[in-house]
């Protein structure tokens, strides 16, 4: 048990909520600030930003006692279901049977964290912007406008948990030896619905994550509760087919009976959820160092921003919650070197998913559909069920292991290497899964 502390956690996100509760069962009074209203008091439209849970995020939830409760607001997502131009759909299962990420919606999470944190005795306060940190005395700076006067409240800790617009690094980021770098993708992204049946019931598989690869853009669709599906569309902002090129109606229309025939039937709502839904950016961030002495620490995307390309972004952020209280019981009230092991231990895993991620933009967007590369993932599939000791999928060392990160991308570097290698032998399509391609597997794994 540690010495208790007067802590602030500034964000009430996915992130900021876990970790206070974290907090507060280890005995310390913890303030959770948020600058917007409380989601639960939102009325949502019927629309809901989803987001998938994985192995890591789904030990952080465990390892209080939470993961059972959050498993029934969630469905599981056990393949991608790969919707080609010409019509038709094949599944890539993700992972071994019985294998599945969950398809959650991000409010509806949102608010059951809240509650379960409310229950546990944290307290938020909403609608309180903080728009400063004091490093050395862990006071945060709240008031209602930038230039207005601001209410200074002093804590024991301050943990920054406040996106990836963070004001908590904004802060250090004007200390000297603090690097920071952020960089916006040429591609962006909009949402666009399909709602349920008339009785309920899902239009699409729920179970699958639908894909559209079309080469530098796709289209995508996870399940949610209530029998609807949240689209995202990828693409470019600028070239060919892009958000620029999409000015009219007719121009939507066209492009969508082009290249997402299928959906013809399932949106039927495209031209005003596309006219009406903004189109949105994608940046990854990246600094460090992530805490300042033992008082102030960033934690979730204020520390490390990605793309979503591998659905890890909140499965990440839990990840550092569960490295942070592993340190915690390691090292009591030894505050200075739990901040320290904690983002010695954390960058470069941070940085793994961060590259991880922006590549799986090819992988799902062009590569879902590349003959050559179905038969890799095949014969990896092949491979590893013969030999688990040997051979465990890249995507599979993401989603559903805890290898740090780090590792998983080193090791499937390694892994493809191997499989090029593989896919220039001879006859590669019709001897996919003969003797001699397995003996070379294994000769190469060396
Ligand atoms: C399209 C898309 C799809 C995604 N899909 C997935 C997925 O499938 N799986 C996955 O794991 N991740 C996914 N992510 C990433 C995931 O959403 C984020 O990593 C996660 O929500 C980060 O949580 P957070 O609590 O760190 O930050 P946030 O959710 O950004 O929360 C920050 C909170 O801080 C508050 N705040 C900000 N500034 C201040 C301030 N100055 N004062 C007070 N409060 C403040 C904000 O109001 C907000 O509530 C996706 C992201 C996007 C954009």
């Amino acid at each position: 048990m540690q010495t208790p502390h007067n802590i602030a956690v500034v964000g009430s996100g996915l992130v900021g909520t876990l970790l206070a509760i974290y907090l507060k069962r280890a005995g310390h009074t913890v303030s959770v600030f948020d600058r917007s209203p409380d989601i639960r008091t939102i009325e949502f439209s019927g629309r809901s930003i989803n987001l998938v849970m994985s192995d890591r995020g789904w030990k952080a939830l465990k390892d209080i006692g939470l993961d059972d409760e959050i498993r029934k607001i969630g469905i599981p997502v056990d393949k991608r279901g790969i919707h080609l131009q010409d019509g038709s759909l094949t599944n890539q299962f993700y992972g071994k049977e019985g294998e599945a990420i969950f398809s959650l919606s991000r409010g509806i999470l949102n608010r059951k964290m809240i509650d379960l944190a409310e229950a546990e005795g944290v307290h938020f306060y909403f609608e309180h912007k903080i728009w400063d940190v004091n490093l050395a005395t862990a006071s945060l700076f709240e008031g209602e406008t930038e230039q207005g006067a601001w209410k200074e409240i002093k804590f024991d800790k301050v943990f920054g948990a406040d996106g990836a617009f963070s004001r908590i690094r904004h802060r250090m980021q004007r200390q000297s030896m603090f690097d920071y770098s952020q960089e916006f993708m040429q591609i962006g992204y909009k949402e666009l619905h399909i709602p349920a049946n008339a009785d309920g019931s899902h239009k699409l598989d729920k179970n699958s994550l639908h894909i559209w690869p079309r080469g530098n853009f796709m289209l995508m669709a996870l399940a949610n509760l209530q029998g609807s599906f949240t689209c995202t569309l990828f693409m470019p902002f600028e070239g060919e087919n892009s958000f620029e090129n999409i000015k009219s109606e007719d121009d939507l229309t066209a492009f969508f009976a082009e290249f997402f025939p299928d959906t013809k039937e399932v949106i039927p709502d495209l031209v005003r959820d596309y006219f009406r839904n903004p189109t949105s950016y994608l940046a990854i961030m990246k600094c460090y160092p992530w805490t300042y002495e033992d008082k102030v620490a960033l934690i979730g995307d204020s520390a490390h921003a990605i793309v979503p390309f591998y659905g890890q972004g909140m499965n990440a952020g839990f990840e550092d919650i569960t490295i942070l209280h592993e340190l915690m019981q390691e090292h009591g009230d030894d505050w200075k070197t739990i901040f320290s092991e904690y983002e010695i231990s954390r960058k470069p895993n941070a940085d793994a998913i961060a590259e991880l991620s922006k590549r799986n933009f090819d992988e799902m967007s062009d590569k879902t559909a590349d003959a050559n590369f179905l038969l890799q993932k095949k014969i990896e599939k092949w491979f590893s069920d013969k030999h688990p000791d040997k051979w465990l999928p890249l995507y599979g060392r993401v989603t559903f292991s805890l290898q740090p990160y780090a590792e998983a991308l080193a090791i499937g570097d390694f892994q493809n290497a191997i499989m090029q290698k593989v896919l220039r032998m001879d006859h590669i399509e019709q001897n996919w899964n003969s003797p001699q391609v397995e003996q070379r597997i294994i000769e190469l794994l060396g």
